[in-house]
């Protein structure tokens, strides 16, 4: 078991916590219980046992289950032919013999396969109908509720039940499995070594453990360790077999698996107690991730690395509901404060007696920012850097919309360069493509950092000026026409001059919108280009003019 306050897997005490367990639930029953281990040592008796055997409190326990055969001990054979299949003769501790009826099971516990014995005394055949019906009522519930897999076969190998345990462990439902053979469950190849113990198992009815592949609930097969045990009818022949599965990959983490897998886990895990939110434990991938030794994470407080309130109160909401919180994509802060995006999956648990959030947190700040280098691509032009016309309409929208609600000027202006056609044809496109750079470049020098510039395609550009009236936007489109005219673009054959056509426009009142004043901006542009070019135009009557260069 995890304990959950320094981290550490337990191992001493941990079977005094199982032999609890098995107090609470075997203790009062009326028929007697046994828990052995693999050699045969009585780890646990319930007082019921004591009693029909004649022993004191606990007095049962160390014994070696050998010993109470008669015949073992040197006391007379009493004739172990004489009871009925599935009842055997036992010592009492006066010397005399008591015939009890035996159920064996075998109970997986952390790693070994113990023996579970249920013993109804059957001497006189004294057995009342409610003994027999507490006596199922145990196993059905010890069958239920076993967090192991366990199925039943019936004499002639199909599957005649199985817990739920065993349904979850093969992603099978049990009408799915019953009346089946383990040929029709698992496919012949699979099948045929389980089929052969079967076979095995009913010429010896020893109890048989071997490990093997099985399928598994994700449609992969695990190496499992499997115990088997036959069992009788009435007349003694074989009735069927009682089987168990030991995962030996991960099924039944042994202590010092889980402990290994936690603190390999390239996931950070950490265990928060529910009712203050103070985290109670945390492997080092979650110490690394945060950036503090695990030591100062214990008794620290789980909301203290949420970097954003609203993302705290949805996970806080699902898991007051109830529910858990799968593959959410949630910003946490390292010690230092800086942000990490993380996947972040809680569940529910109770460690201990304790209501826990179990938490784990997949770093996903590489993927996060790939998937931001992929949306900065799918908006930007990838020969200038700046906005592609789609990313620029957009943003664009946005200013013209918070620009109406301020009641502010907005102005817009497109440039387009002048006779481009020839200058690929005289410098080559690489030059061409520089020549495109090169504008770019020149525009966001003289621009502010709040006006948006993008390419519209080919080589007309386009800027947007929240705040200026058409004015100002005059004034910034001559800078940027002179700054041209002045910047040489170096071609295959030394520097060359290049010139640019500017057209300006306002945004008009509310009514307006920005496809409006680009078109307008555009108008302006043509009346540049048929100015004769190198120029900057003006919408409306009152800018119809075109500039003159300064
Ligand atoms: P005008 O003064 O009337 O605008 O004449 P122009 O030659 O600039 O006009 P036109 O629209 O006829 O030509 C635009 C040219 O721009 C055509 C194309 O070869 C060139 N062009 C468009 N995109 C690119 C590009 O990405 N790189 C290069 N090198 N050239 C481009
Ligand atoms: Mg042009
Ligand atoms: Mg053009």
């Amino acid at each position: 078991m995890l304990n959950p306050i320094d981290g550490r897997v337990e191992s001493a005490g941990s079977r005094e916590r199982e032999m609890e367990s098995w107090r609470s639930v075997f203790d009062a029953s009326p028929a007697g219980v046994c828990i052995a281990a693999p050699g045969g040592t009585i780890l646990y008796a319930n007082p019921a046992l004591h009693d029909l055997l004649g022993y004191p409190a606990q007095g049962l326990r160390g014994l070696a289950m050998g010993l109470l055969a008669p015949g073992t001990g040197g006391e007379a054979g009493q004739g172990e032919g004489v009871g009925r299949p599935g009842e055997r003769p036992l010592l009492h501790r006066d010397g005399g013999v008591v015939w009890l009826s035996e159920a064996v099971s075998p109970l997986p516990a952390r790693g070994e396969v113990l023996t579970l014995r249920i013993l109804t005394d059957v001497s006189g055949y004294r057995r009342t109908a409610a003994e027999q019906r507490d006596q199922f009522r145990i196993k059905e519930v010890l069958f239920e509720t076993l967090p192991v897999p366990v199925f039943i076969k019936n004499g002639d190998g199909l599957f005649i039940d199985c817990n739920p345990a065993f349904e979850r462990y093969t992603g099978l439902t049990r009408d799915a499995i019953v009346r089946k053979s383990s040929l029709a469950v698992m496919g012949p190849d699979l099948a045929s070594p389980h089929v052969e113990r079967d076979r095995a198992l009913a010429a010896d009815w020893d109890l048989h453990s071997y490990e093997e592949e099985v399928p598994f609930g994700d449609g992969s097969t695990r190496r499992t360790s499997i115990t088997k045990a036959a069992f009788a009818d009435e007349s003694g022949r074989l009735a069927g077999i009682v089987g168990v599965i030991n995962d030996l990959s991960e099924g039944i983490p042994t202590e010092a698996r889980l402990q290994t897998i936690l603190e390999q886990s390239p996931i950070g895990v950490s265990v928060s107690r529910r009712s203050d939110g103070r985290i109670l434990f945390a492997n080092t991938r979650f110490a690394e991730l945060i950036g503090l030794p695990r030591e100062r994470i214990v008794g620290s407080l789980a909301r203290d690395y949420y970097r954003d309130a609203d993302q705290r109160g949805r996970v806080v909401e699902r898991l007051k509901a109830g529910g858990s919180v799968v593959n959410m994509e949630v910003e946490f802060q390292r010690a230092d404060g800086s942000p990490f995006w993380a996947l972040f999956t809680v569940n529910q648990a109770v460690v201990l007696g304790t209501p826990v959030n179990l938490a784990w947190i997949y770093d996903y700040t590489e993927r996060r920012s790939m998937e931001e280098t992929l949306r900065d691509m799918a908006s930007r032009d990838p020969l200038t850097g700046i906005h592609n016309r789609r990313a620029f309409m957009d943003l664009a929208r946005q200013q013209v919309l918070r620009a109406q609600r301020l009641d502010k000027p907005v102005s817009v202006f497109v440039l387009d360069l002048d006779h481009f056609k020839s200058i690929n044809d005289t410098h080559g496109h690489v030059a061409g493509d520089e020549a495109l750079r090169m504008v770019a470049g020149c525009c966001q020098l003289l621009l502010r950092g709040y006006d948006l510039l993008g390419r519209m395609g080919g080589e007309e550009f386009v800027v947007l000026l929240p705040g200026a009236p058409a004015e100002v936007a005059l004034r910034v489109a001559e800078r940027v026409r002179q700054q041209l005219e002045r910047t040489p673009v170096l071609g295959p054959e030394g520097p060359f001059q290049l010139t640019a056509s500017i057209g300006v426009a306002c945004m008009q009142g509310p009514e307006d919108t920005l496809d409006r004043v680009i078109h307008r901006a555009d108008q302006a542009l043509y009346r540049a280009k048929n100015g004769g070019r190198n120029r900057v135009a003006a919408d409306g009557p009152a800018l119809a003019e075109p500039v003159r260069p300064l």
